[in-house]
């Protein structure tokens, strides 16, 4: 079965609202004239997620939220609901960015309740998942992918997999300029689809599996090649339209067979 390529911006904690419309802006004029063969989507901060779904009106440019609480409502200071989310226009949640993990010691059993509310909401979670360096030269890449995946998606039915997207972030390589190269990449992404069709043999083989960690206009083309790489999560890069515009460009390139 075909998997759908998706090409994501994450924009983390940088512009403001009239500056990621800006960015969103030349981002859409450009991609709307290119073939609808890649999806596009772009996750700004929390506070320019209406003014950018605002200038995606009309766009096949997609919204998404760069993280979103478990629960429906309640004392949560500083978070926001997935009702919150849907109602500025996300179709998609990030859920256990690294950063997340790391730097807000999310746990894997809380991103699980995060990613079963948001497919409870029809919001499409792209669960990240990747190894320390640490875990890395200690040989537990899979370990720790394997243990993420699991308790992430614990208690998720096969039906429940269609909106699930899958990031493979590996920790070492986010915002640090160093790359995993394709063929180490795509070891790992189809070990990733090796799992998801063992733990669910009916969906599990068709989740989409992006890669992220320091894609760049010079690196997208061949990552994107690998057979499993099914797109690309992209940060630093995603904040000119310039380099996002010319990943996008590779994605449309390796994909469109
Ligand atoms: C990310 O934020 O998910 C990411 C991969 O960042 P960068 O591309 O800057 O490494």
């Amino acid at each position: 079965m075909k998997v759908r390529t998706i090409i994501a911006g994450n924009w983390k904690m940088n512009l403001t609202p009239a500056e990621a419309v800006e960015l969103a802006d030349s981002i859409r004029s450009s991609v709307d004239k290119m073939p609808d063969v890649v999806d596009i989507l772009l996750c700004p901060s929390a506070v320019s997620l209406s003014s950018v779904n605002n200038c995606l009106t009309g766009s096949r440019v997609k919204l998404g939220a760069q993280n979103m609480h478990a629960e429906e409502s309640g004392a949560f200071t500083g978070e926001n609901s997935p009702s919150m989310l849907e109602a500025v226009g996300c179709e998609f949640v990030i859920l256990g960015h690294s950063e997340r993990r790391h730097v807000f010691n999310e746990s894997d059993l809380f991103i699980n309740r995060k990613v079963q509310t948001a497919i409870n909401h029809q919001l499409k979670p792209i669960l990240c998942v990747g190894e320390t360096e640490e875990e890395r030269n200690q040989n537990l890449t899979l370990n720790v992918i394997e243990r993420q995946i699991k308790l992430g998606l614990l208690n998720l039915k096969e039906d429940d997999l269609l909106p699930l997207v899958i990031a493979y972030e590996p920790v070492w390589a986010i915002g640090t300029g160093k790359t995993a190269t394709p063929e180490l990449a795509q070891q790992v992404h189809a070990e990733i689809r090796s799992l998801m069709s063992r733990l669910y043999p009916g969906n599990g083989g068709s989740v989409p599996i992006l890669y992220g960690g320091s894609v760049k206009p010079g690196n997208a083309e061949s990552l994107l090649s690998e057979r499993d790489i099914n797109g690309a999560l992209v940060g630093g890069a995603s904040l000119k339209a310039d380099s996002f515009l010319s990943i996008i460009r590779a994605g449309h390139l390796t994909k469109n067979a």
